[in-house]
């Protein structure tokens, strides 16, 4: 699916919010860099490939023969799928990283959609009332 400019930069802010709360300077230090490389990632390309929680990210980097590498991410691990199948190096350092970053930013970016389209409907269905019954 394609992601809409405007919404996604109300979900990059989201996201980056509550990262002010983490009492560690290195640790916010990395939250923030991840979340700005997923949200630049993200406009540059917006097409995302995202399923029952879990994304298919394309890395910025190339394997040693130049062959594209995928990670697989999800809430609960980052993996590099293709080529092999190990846990993204940062994750398994306990560290962020900018895959767990889109996902973070991808999901409030649904959550942002779907309280739009609630109210939407609300005012469309309050528009066709007062048709129903002009007061
Ligand atoms: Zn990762």
């Amino acid at each position: 699916m394609l992601l809409n400019p405007f919404l996604l930069e109300r979900a990059y802010n989201e996201t980056r919010k509550p990262v002010r709360q983490d009492a560690r300077a290195k640790m916010r230090k990395r939250r923030y860099n991840a979340l700005k490389k997923a949200f630049e990632r993200l406009i540059e390309n917006p097409y995302i490939n995202y399923e029952n929680g879990e994304m298919l990210i394309l890395s910025d980097t190339v394997t040693e023969t130049g062959l594209p590498k995928f990670y697989r991410t999800s809430a609960k691990e980052c993996r590099l799928k293709e080529p092999g199948d190990c846990l993204c190096r940062a994750f398994w350092e306990g560290y962020p990283c900018w895959h767990r970053a889109t996902l973070e930013i991808v999901e409030n970016y649904f959550l942002i959609e779907s309280e739009i389209n609630k109210e939407t409907k609300i005012k469309t269905v309050h528009a066709v009332n007062s048709q129903v019954s002009p007061l």
